[in-house]
């Protein structure tokens, strides 16, 4: 099994990136901000849980975000692994997919994080806001919020796996094709 984190902050690439990754390397792609996505546009009692946070760019409670990446992996006994976007984005987040993958016999590979400048995401977001139908890409303090909450509260995930050496930092400025090539090649050293 092979593992990977897609990590970076909104609007860095990552769902456009996992898209093309899962193809390559026949991974499942598991974005937990889809997974509240769908909750919410079928009104379940999840989505109405996580809309609230959604709305302000906060995150969802760890133990709700948690108990439904677990649900998810758990649907897909047969993966031949799986490629994480927009999870863990937090350490207990980062200590339960240890957990979670340990009980599996297996683990992270590697996160790795596409870097961007705060102005070309902001940039970038409220471009995909046009066709998005995102409340929360739509709102230039919501956007800058989500920034902020990523260098506060998720950045901290990238030294949790640096100090087992599993992090790397991948250019994400560049065509969608040429940033693709750089995950390539990262991925490939890790086969
Ligand atoms: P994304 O599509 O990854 O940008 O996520 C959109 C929103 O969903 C975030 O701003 C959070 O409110 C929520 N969300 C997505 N993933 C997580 C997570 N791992 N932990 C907490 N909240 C999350």
């Amino acid at each position: 099994m092979i593992n990977l984190i897609l990590f970076g902050p909104p609007g860095s690439g990552k769902g456009t990136q996992a898209a093309k990754l899962i193809e390559q390397f026949h991974l499942i792609h598991i974005s937990t901000g889809d997974l509240f996505r769908y909750e919410m546009s079928h009104d379940t009692p999840l989505g109405q849980e996580a809309k609230a946070y959604m709305a302000k760019g906060e995150l969802v409670p760890d133990s709700v975000t948690i108990g439904m990446l677990r649900n998810k992996v758990e649907s897909h006994p047969e993966a031949a692994g799986f490629i994480f976007d927009g999870f863990p984005r937090t350490i207990p987040q980062a200590q339960a997919l240890d957990a979670l993958l340990a009980e599996k016999g297996t683990e992270v590979a590697a996160l790795l994080a596409l870097h961007v400048g705060d102005e070309e995401i902001v940039q970038r977001i409220k471009l995909r806001g046009n066709t998005s139908g995102r409340a929360d890409d739509n709102d230039e303090s919501i956007i800058r919020n989500r920034i902020n909450v990523y260098k506060n509260e998720t950045h901290p995930v990238f030294d949790f796996y640096g100090k087992k050496g599993k992090s790397q930092t991948i250019n994400g400025i560049g065509t969608v094709d040429e940033i693709f090539e750089r995950l390539c090649e990262a991925i490939r050293r890790l086969l």
